[in-house]
């Protein structure tokens, strides 16, 4: 946000609360969607760097790892690739790249506590951890604070979000190992009753990321380190040998519950929310740090547009301009996402059916199902 900001001359100071990156055994897919705006961004190179350009999609069963679909791709042929990378690479990219700006301000480990706003702007507090505060004060807030964002809470939308029963293990694996999965570097999933998995490769090709989802009767909030190995050698017992064989190479694995929260009103005032502070999105389509950098882009735009036309006075009207355009597809997104999850996770005799559907659809009908989502522009 900062820097779609920063890039257009409106001055931005980035709040973080944590010191480090943590989830470093996470991926993350960025779809066209998304690319385009990294793009526009100068990004290309960087990510190049260290991205991998998926190279298709692999659906199989996760029993006996037979294929339901493939869909290969030519990255060439794209004008966007669909990336594959590591969270923590994409983070350096843009923490790269906003350090290389005069206007951005970057302000670590502390987080925002309060926050009043008049007519004027808004005035916010942090605190960090060892006590120390600040108080800042700007034209605007954006809450980009994730799923349990503590500007949302301030803004008076506090319903939690809601345990969806499923979990998320991650964790990654040396290249070599999933080379013996026998895949074109791309996306591949694995379908089970209450289960799938996913796994892709990153860093360059060097690590593959594997994801296990599964269904699970507690929840733990943020990741928690104690993914031990014989749970998860229950977990993926049933699973096809190549599923099994790269689980068991894979290190660090990290367990995160899934949560569900309906959209939030995406702007009060000089108050926006972004990203999974405003929409969280279940991880079974992929888009959730990509509906992030759209929201981004789209909200930059209109705060740019309406400064120049009416100065610090239009920042209100701009914020609802965002919160409108953004509503539909915010809501499109996580819809879908819910919708996939059901499907992944059917068990027989539904789960049949799914299979021949897929058969079905084939590589033609999933490019044609997604164009709505890929082909996304803004403005
Ligand atoms: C298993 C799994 C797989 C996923 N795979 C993908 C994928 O392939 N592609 C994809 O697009 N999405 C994926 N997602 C979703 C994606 O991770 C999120 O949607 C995305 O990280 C949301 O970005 P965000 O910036 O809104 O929030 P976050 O990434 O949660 O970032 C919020 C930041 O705000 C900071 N913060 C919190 N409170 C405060 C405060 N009070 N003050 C200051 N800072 C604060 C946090 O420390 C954090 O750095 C996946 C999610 C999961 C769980």
């Amino acid at each position: 946000m900062a820097l779609s900001l920063a890039r257009r001359g409106i001055a931005a100071t980035v709040i973080e609360k944590r010191t480090g990156f943590g989830e470093l055994g996470a991926g993350l897919q960025i779809g066209p969607n998304a690319g385009r705006v990294l793009d526009g961004l100068d990004l290309t190179l960087p990510l190049k760097r260290v991205g991998v350009s998926s190279q298709g999609l692999t659906i199989r069963r996760w029993a006996d790892g037979r294929e339901l679909l493939a869909m290969p791709t030519d990255p060439a042929a794209l004008a966007i690739p669909y990336r594959l990378l590591k969270r923590s690479d994409l983070h350096m990219v843009l923490l790269d790249a906003a350090r290389a700006m005069p206007n951005i301000r970057l302000v670590v480990g502390r987080g925002v506590e309060t926050m009043a706003q008049d007519g004027e702007g808004v005035s916010t507090t942090l605190t960090g951890q060892n006590g120390q505060g600040e108080s800042l004060h700007g034209l605007g807030l954006i809450g980009a604070d994730g799923l349990w964002s503590r500007v949302r809470d301030l803004c008076g939308d506090t319903a939690p979000p809601v345990f969806t029963g499923y979990e998320a293990w991650r964790a990654l694996a040396p290249g070599t190992k999933a080379g013996s999965t026998g895949e074109r570097p791309g996306v591949t999933l694995h379908l089970g009753p209450g289960r799938h998995a996913v796994h892709y490769p990153v860093a360059g090709g060097r690590e593959t990321n594997l994801v296990i989802v599964r269904r699970a009767r507690e929840a733990r909030e943020g990741w928690s380190r104690d993914g031990e190995a014989n749970m998860l050698a229950s977990h993926i017992a049933g699973a096809s040998k190549p599923l099994r064989e790269l689980a068991e190479a894979a290190s660090g694995w990290q367990v995160w519950s899934l949560f569900d929260r309906k959209p939030a009103a995406m702007a009060r005032g000089r108050v926006a929310l972004l990203g999974d502070a405003a929409h969280p999105v279940l991880p079974f389509l992929a888009q959730g740090a990509s509906l992030a950098i759209e929201d981004a882009a789209v909200l930059a735009r209109l705060l740019a547009q309406a400064l120049e036309a009416d100065g610090a006075g239009g920042v209100p009207s701009a914020l609802a301009a965002y919160a409108a355009a953004r509503a539909a597809r915010v809501a499109r997104v996580q819809d879908a996402s819910r919708g996939n999850g059901r499907v992944f996770h059917l068990g027989w005799p539904l789960s049949l059916g799914r299979d021949i559907a897929l058969a079905r659809l084939g590589a033609r009908g999933m490019r044609d199902r997604y164009d709505w989502l890929y082909e996304w522009r803004d403005g």
